[in-house]
């Protein structure tokens, strides 16, 4: 089985992957993953909860049995899209300065437009 796209960005400690899947229950809200190993993910949000819930993205698409948006611990509840975006936004930018030298300003300019990008193409 296949459940739609995922729109892959940098995390919190800038080295690992995040995939932002768009919930198709609740409009304008996302699940996000980070990844665990090759194409394997886990919930962001289950994992702070303490519940384990591993997917597969292959090819920024959600592959397996149930669909991402089953399974979760009962308190974890998709977040809103924009705040998820703002929030990784944040980060690259951060990123950007630090290992390219990037002036702070060009990397906020840079950010923005990536924002801008992602919000209208999600
Ligand atoms: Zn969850």
């Amino acid at each position: 089985m296949e459940y739609g796209q995922v729109t892959c960005m940098r995390s919190n400690n800038l080295n690992e992957t995040i995939a932002v899947y768009n919930s198709k229950v609740k409009e304008g809200h996302v699940y996000k993953f980070f990844r665990t190993k090759g194409d394997e993910y886990r919930y962001c949000r289950c994992k702070e909860l303490g519940k384990y819930r591993a997917i597969r993205i292959i090819n920024d698409t959600v592959v397996g049995r149930k669909s991402p948006e089953e399974g979760h611990h009962p308190d974890c509840e998709p977040l809103p899209k924009a705040a998820v975006l703002a929030a990784e936004g944040d980060r690259d930018m951060r990123h950007e300065v630090r290992t390219h030298g990037k002036r702070p300003r060009d990397a906020f300019n840079n950010m923005m437009s990536a924002l801008v990008y992602r919000l209208t193409h999600l």
